[in-house]
């Protein structure tokens, strides 16, 4: 099989799999995005994907994004390119040079520099609040992420800042441990927050093992790695 003809394969097990989900959850196909991410794999993945229809694609690594983005021209740029990995603050303004959303808000400190990134290339940028639902510090090596009880303050400072656009909460479901009640959560701190901002309603939830969990408790975003591309030989 052609490199292109796996990845036809591997979207359209995915496609099926959303599909069937959206159905037992009683929602509609196009109101879940899904992001293929490419981490790991080559521009000419990406390249193969746009030609299968792909048009969002995420990245968890500075400056590699880039770098793809950059590599595949006008096929770069006709993606919307996901920043879904954690930041470092002294890489978030040039993240906000070439990435179209980040999911990985998680503290004040980025917040400026994605907002002065952004405006220097005169865009504006999507943004997440990522929520760590198993209550592990991540300094002791547990997921990124803020607590819950700091979504509100991170969503209001996005919200006030010029190039920034609140796009809604993310999560990565926490390794052991049932994704369903994680979800629930993220679902509930998502009601929370449109409350106040009625615009940011997109849920960022899923990988490959949980997609269907995910679609079930809202998500309005899945981002599928290894069920597209197949498993990544590097452990990131
Ligand atoms: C790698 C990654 C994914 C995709 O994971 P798969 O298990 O390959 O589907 C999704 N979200 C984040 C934040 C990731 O780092």
């Amino acid at each position: 099989m052609s490199r292109l003809e796996e990845l036809r394969a591997g979207l359209e097990a995915v496609e099926q799999r959303i599909v069937t989900a959206c159905s037992a959850a009683d929602r509609r196909r196009e109101d879940v995005t899904l992001i293929v991410v490419t981490k790991t794999y080559p521009a000419s993945d990406v390249e193969l994907l746009h030609q299968l229809g792909v048009r969002d694609v995420g990245e968890n690594r500075h400056p590699e994004a880039g770098r793809k983005r950059t590599e595949l021209g006008d096929v770069g740029t006709d993606l919307r390119w996901h920043f879904v990995g954690g930041l470092q603050s002294n890489k978030a303004h040039q993240v906000a040079g070439y990435a179209d959303l980040v999911h990985s808000v998680d503290r004040s400190s980025l917040i400026g520099k994605l907002g002065s990134g952004a405006r220097s290339t005169e865009r504006e940028i999507g943004c997440f609040v990522q929520v760590n639902l198993e209550g592990g510090d991540p300094a002791a090596g547990g997921r990124a992420g803020c607590s819950a009880d700091q979504v509100p303050a991170l969503a209001d400072e996005i919200a006030g800042t010029d190039g920034l656009r609140l796009s809604g909460v993310m999560t990565v479901a926490p390794l052991d441990a049932d994704p369903v009640v994680a979800f629930a959560e993220l679902r509930a701190l998502s009601a929370d927050l449109v409350g106040k901002h009625p615009t940011a309603t997109a849920i960022s939830a899923g990988m490959s093992d949980d997609l269907e969990a995910a679609v079930a408790a809202g998500a309005t975003h899945v981002r599928i790695g290894r069920s597209v591309l197949g498993e990544r030989t590097s452990l990131r």
